[in-house]
């Protein structure tokens, strides 16, 4: 199997973008939020089960995951989210270990954006934190999306911080800058990483 280099940040950090210029080196990139829609996707197991669980309402008309309602049902329930979580959880996380292994690029990366607060630590063999200030976090996430300081604060406060993130990191992107400037740090990266794969396999 590939080097497996786990890629996590707090929202709006820069982590499509990181993902985005290891991709343009040809490095394999696994997505966990794409696998996390793939296994309920129609016609997944798991789909039927929430279906189920939750009744037909959470579906919509084509058949689809209604996310907005599902997120409703489990939002004051912890017992329902905690159900939620112990049926998908160790799904993706078996396609995350599928898909990485798999990965024919030298090393790949594994971008989980919740690594740290869904201790994901053990699928990777190292890990790559995005880290810049929350200022510019608001800032930039509220340039994006059509959000208020205040939601993007709620989701600032419901992740983890910045200190967690970093007391677990084996690489560091600081993303305060230009994005000629992150081009530059990834570049460094990707030689390090090559090197550590190469020496992986020898
Ligand atoms: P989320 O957690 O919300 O999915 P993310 O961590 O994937 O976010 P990005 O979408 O890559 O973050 O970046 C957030 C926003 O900031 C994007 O609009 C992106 O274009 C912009 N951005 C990222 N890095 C920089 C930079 N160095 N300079 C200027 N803008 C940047």
């Amino acid at each position: 199997r590939p080097l497996i280099i786990g890629l996590t940040g707090g929202i709006g950090s820069g982590k499509t973008k990181v993902s985005d210029l290891f991709a343009g080196l040809g490095i394999d990139i696994i997505d966990a939020d794409v696998l996390a829609r793939e296994v309920v996707e129609p016609g997944a197991p798991a789909l039927k089960q929430i279906a189920d669980h939750f009744g037909k309402q959470i579906l919509r008309a084509d058949g689809q995951l209604n996310r907005g309602a599902l997120r409703e049902r489990i939002f004051s329930a912890p017992d329902e989210k905690a159900w939620l979580n112990a049926l998908l959880h160790p799904l993706i996380r078996q396609l995350m270990q599928e898909r990485t292994h798999a990965a024919t690029s030298p090393y790949c990366i594994l971008a989980i954006p919740l690594l740290v607060e869904n201790q994901l630590h053990t699928l990777v063999d190292r890990i790559l934190v995005v880290d810049v200030q929350e200022g510019i976090q608001r800032e930039r996430v509220t340039t994006r999306d059509k959000v208020s300081a205040q939601q993007v604060d709620a989701i600032l406060a419901s992740q983890a911080s910045r200190a967690q993130r970093l007391a677990v990191a084996d690489d560091v992107i600081d993303n305060s800058g230009s994005l000629e400037v992150l081009s530059r740090q990834v570049e460094k990266l990707h030689q390090q990483y090559l090197l550590l794969a190469k020496n992986l396999k020898a």
